[in-house]
């Protein structure tokens, strides 16, 4: 199974491609997160990439491409893969296009997450992680059991990323609606779409993906 998630920063497709990951065992390729980890280590491309991500904008076509076409041909997305975060313009999405075929594979399915932007930015202003695991949570709609303390590993140490804030929200939202929400017209003219209501509660998400997964 290989599939995107498609939708705007803080429309929950980091969040529900951990449910998939955990359900179906398959990876989940995020290219946000593998640019954070560039530029912790201070990669080459990390210290490219550092300013733009900063800024909202997005990075070169080029850069994410070739490290998505690197990843898939890892052991671990023999099975399928979930891309999250990419394909973000019509460039990677014939890109993606390319690779797959020449790899023999195909998509699976898009699925689309649709929320309104007073609340993506609500999300995304009171969102952070713990910095030992990743496990995410929000100031008001997640907070860890014990306050302070991450559930998943038990750490104390919490993040916040650098462009959670309600001002690069807004160049991220201006990203999305130019350069990536045209994909849902390419996708849709391709039969691969299919659109969640990513306003709903959280489960209701998983479980509207799991239906659209188990017909596939
Ligand atoms: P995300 O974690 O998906 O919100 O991505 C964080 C940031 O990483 C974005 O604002 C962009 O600067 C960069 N980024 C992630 N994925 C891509 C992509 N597919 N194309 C270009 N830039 C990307």
């Amino acid at each position: 199974m290989r599939l995107i998630l498609l939708g705007p920063p803080g429309a929950g497709k980091g969040t529900q491609a951990q449910r998939i990951v955990e359900k179906y065992g398959i990876p989940q390729l995020s290219t946000g997160d593998m640019l954070r980890a560039a530029i912790v280590a201070e990669t080459e491309v990390g210290k490219r990439v550092k300013a733009v991500l900063d800024s909202g904008k997005l990075v070169s076509d080029d850069i994410v491409i070739a490290i998505v076409s690197e990843r898939i041909d890892q052991p671990d997305c023999a099975k399928g893969f979930i891309l999250d975060g990419f394909p973000r313009t019509l460039v990677q999405a014939d890109a993606t296009e390319s690779m797959l075929a020449a790899k023999g594979l195909d998509l699976s399915v898009v699925i689309e997450l649709r929320v309104n932007d007073k609340e993506l930015v609500r999300r995304v202003s009171g969102r952070y992680s713990c910095a030992s695991c990743g496990a995410v949570y929000h100031d008001t709609d997640h907070k860890p059991s014990v306050e302070g303390v991450c559930d998943k590993c038990g750490s104390t140490h919490f993040k916040r990323r650098p462009d959670d804030n309600a001002e690069t929200m807004t160049q991220r939202l201006e990203v999305y609606y130019k350069e990536t929400s045209p994909l849902i017209g390419y996708y849709y003219a391709k039969g691969k779409l299919k659109t969640v209501d990513g306003m709903a509660e959280m489960d209701v998400v998983t479980s509207n993906i799991e239906a659209i997964l188990a017909a596939l």
